[in-house]
């Protein structure tokens, strides 16, 4: 078994982000992925400081990826499928277990991909899994939410800077808000039809529903969201809204596990991943220091 001594699970922008400063200060650092991350989805990026035009999500997170290992880091395909603990944390993936006495949980939080004809295929062409992101490109255009709960007012409530034109799809599912977005959800036009398919050219143009279809220029997919952190939940890590819950300098509640970036929920973007994984791999490092 290989040991490390610090072992990071994910390599989006949080994951590389901490990996670069482990490396720097001289400790052993594997980071594990499994490939994708919520970054590739997306074409252009131009919110991200220090670039004068849009970049591809894909280039930024390779160059990363070339950085961390440029400076040291061990960068492994795969997947962690399990967390142990036995005194030091044992990461297993299907191609091998790694040892190491500090771990940083830095999945991301992909969303689950609805099981509905088009989605997959407008995706980043109108299907969106993040208002704050791409909530801009549909001023005045016809958008819907897609989802039943809180989260999908919470969206719903996101695009009303960018258009009046919103409504929510509930997917033949019954509505599921309560409290404030109960009252609030009452300003948007509900549809709880199913939903057969997302259709249209090269963009998404209509959603197509049980009896009728309907114009749309985009859909935003918030009808929760598949967690990628059962490993962690299972060794005893506080989740809290399939968020890990981590505090100021990341750690979560047990000793030795950090959390960093979409994973721990709040604002996703890659700014605040990539700063949340500075702030671990600085407290890491001390952790580190501290125990030896
Ligand atoms: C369509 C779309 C557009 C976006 N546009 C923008 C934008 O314009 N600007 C912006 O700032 N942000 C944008 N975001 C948000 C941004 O991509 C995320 O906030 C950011 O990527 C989070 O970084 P992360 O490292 O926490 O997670 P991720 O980038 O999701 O990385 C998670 C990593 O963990 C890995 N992983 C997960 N589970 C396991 C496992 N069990 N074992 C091993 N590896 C695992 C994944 O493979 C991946 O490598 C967008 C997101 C989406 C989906």
């Amino acid at each position: 078994m290989e040991t490390y001594e610090v072992i990071i699970i994910g390599k989006g922008p949080s994951g590389i982000s901490a990996a670069l400063y482990t490396v720097r200060a001289g400790l052993k650092t594997l980071v594990i992925g499994s490939g994708s991350s919520a970054l590739q989805k997306t074409d252009k990026i131009e919110n991200y400081y220090g670039f004068e035009n849009p970049i591809s999500g894909r280039e930024l997170l390779e160059t990363g990826v070339k950085q961390a290992k440029r400076l040291g880091a061990v960068i492994l395909d795969g997947e962690v499928t399990a967390l142990e603990f036995d005194g030091s944390f044992t990461a297993k993936t299907v191609e091998g277990e790694y040892k190491a006495k500090v771990v940083l949980i830095a999945t991301g939080q992909p969303p689950q991909r609805p099981n509905i004809p088009g989605v997959k295929q407008f995706e980043g062409k109108g299907v969106s899994y993040c208002t704050t992101c791409d909530g801009f490109f549909y001023k005045n255009k016809t958008v819907g939410v897609l989802g039943n709960g809180n989260y999908t007012v919470q969206e719903a409530m996101e695009l009303e800077p960018f258009t009046k034109d919103i409504t929510i799809y509930t997917n033949g599912q019954s509505v599921a808000f309560s409290g404030n977005y109960a009252s609030t959800a009452v300003k948007y036009k509900i549809n709880t039809k199913r939903v057969v398919s997302l259709t249209g050219g090269d963009v998404l143009g209509k959603i197509e529903l049980d009896d009728s279809s309907e114009k749309l220029d985009g859909l935003f997919v918030a009808s929760g969201t598949a967690s990628s952190v059962d490993f962690a939940v299972k060794l005893g890590v506080m989740v809290k809204d399939s968020a890990i819950v981590a505090d100021a300098e990341q750690k979560t509640n047990l000793p030795g596990i950090f959390a960093a970036g979409d994973c721990t929920g709040g604002f996703k973007q890659v700014s605040v991943a990539v700063g949340e994984g500075a702030v671990a791999g600085k407290n890491i490092i001390e952790y580190i220091r501290s125990k030896k």
